[in-house]
């Protein structure tokens, strides 16, 4: 009998490259296929079929998702490959910045991650595995993780849930030390006050990556992101912000990967990524905010709200958007798509600088909203 990723087309590849990512599907879109999020270097993929530039991996026996050909490499080591992994022991603790959830496994295996609300929690399912796990430590110095357990949810799937302190998502990253696999869980900062908190500005596109172009006046995204990014850079100092960090302070080519990797280093409070939007329809206007991550949403609503004062149109507020500066899980982020290149009104407010001071007093006067929200005496029934 030949089960599905027992045949002898199976093959052992492992990850590779800078951010290798999973997709749910071969789906063409804009921006690519759906992500299931980024993986770790060195995790072996059983691969069971491919298309030109795609491998689809068998991550369980009822799973399977799809990864770019260039981010696999051979498997050097020359261990019998099996279909499941054992678990070990998890241990949950905290050092003087982070916590962190270790759990131990026989291999580098695939996993995934995702935030859920009510309570907060971060979710991970690891493919491959059975569970071996009867022992999960939980320490006191532990600050923002409040419970660990996990649910053998398929035979070959593990679930783990790491219920956290605070409504909010303050940031994880998840990757392996040795074959251990390691969620390292961001704290809320100890003060919600704007001007104690490290904001990223990312001014999106810039040098030979120029973005979209105005309908009349022709102005160019990249030129003009950058002058926004400077506004809101302006009013952020100008009420006490002494951490901010920008992607780009120039016309320069920065690949957005790059940048994940780069902030990722620096480690912000949040990101604040702006862009200027383009449709074919010349009469689509107005303004947009953007998340991947639902733990991520409060600060981009609470922007939007604010923005909306500026009477732009209503575009909207998305989710589950597939933009590589909202997929990191690090830290809160919020795409800001200010107006319409494509749109003649549009076009004409964005060309204006009294313009870029409004839209950066409105992005600043949004993430003191966002904080206030986040207080514990804050009325949630006004969040809105
Ligand atoms: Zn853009």
């Amino acid at each position: 009998m030949t089960v599905k990723g027992q045949s002898e087309n199976t093959i052992y590849l492992r990850s590779s490259g800078k951010l290798p990512a999973l997709a749910f599907s071969l789906g063409e879109d804009r921006l690519g296929a759906a992500k299931m999020g980024y993986i770790d270097t060195n995790i072996l993929l059983r691969i069971v079929d491919s298309t030109k530039d795609q491998y689809t991996i068998q991550l369980s026996k009822y799973r399977t998702a799809y990864i770019d050909k260039s981010f696999t490499k051979p498997d050097s080591s020359k261990v019998v490959k099996k279909n499941t992994y054992l678990s070990n022991s998890f241990i949950a603790k905290g050092d003087s910045l982070f916590d962190y959830v270790n759990i131990n496994l026989e291999e580098k295996l695939p996993f995934r991650t995702w935030m859920e609300l009510n309570p907060s929690r971060i979710m991970l399912e690891i493919f491959g595995v059975q569970s071996n796990t009867n022992w999960v430590t939980q320490l006191r110095s532990l600050k923002e993780v409040k419970n660990v357990y996990y649910n053998q949810t398929e035979a070959d799937v593990m679930q783990v849930t790491v219920e956290l302190t605070h409504p909010q998502f303050w940031g994880y990253s998840v990757g392996y030390k040795g074959k251990a696999l390691s969620i390292k869980v961001k704290r809320q900062p100890p003060s919600l006050d704007i001007r104690k908190l490290k904001i990223a500005i990312d001014a999106g596109h810039g040098g030979t990556n120029a973005g979209a172009t105005g309908v009349k006046l022709q102005l160019a995204e990249k030129e003009y992101t950058l002058l926004f990014a400077k506004a809101l850079q302006k009013t952020l100092k100008k009420v006490g912000v002494k951490q901010i960090i920008m992607t780009r302070n120039t016309d320069t080519s920065f690949d957005n990967k790059d940048r994940i990797l780069w902030l990722q280093e620096q480690n912000p409070d949040f990101l604040i990524s702006l862009h200027l939007n383009s449709s074919v329809k010349a009469e689509i206007n107005g303004v947009s905010t953007y998340y991947k991550h639902i733990g991520y949403r409060p600060l981009t609503q609470a922007i939007l709200n604010r923005m909306l004062e500026l009477k732009l149109t209503e575009f909207g507020n998305i989710g589950h958007f597939n933009f590589a500066l909202n997929a990191p899980t690090d830290f809160p982020n919020c795409l800001v798509e200010i107006a319409f290149l494509s749109n003649e009104d549009d076009e004409k407010k964005i060309a204006k600088p009294v313009f870029h001071t409004q839209v950066a007093q409105k992005i600043q006067l949004g993430i003191t909203d966002w904080l206030k929200s986040l207080s514990p005496n804050f009325n949630t029934r006004t969040n809105r």
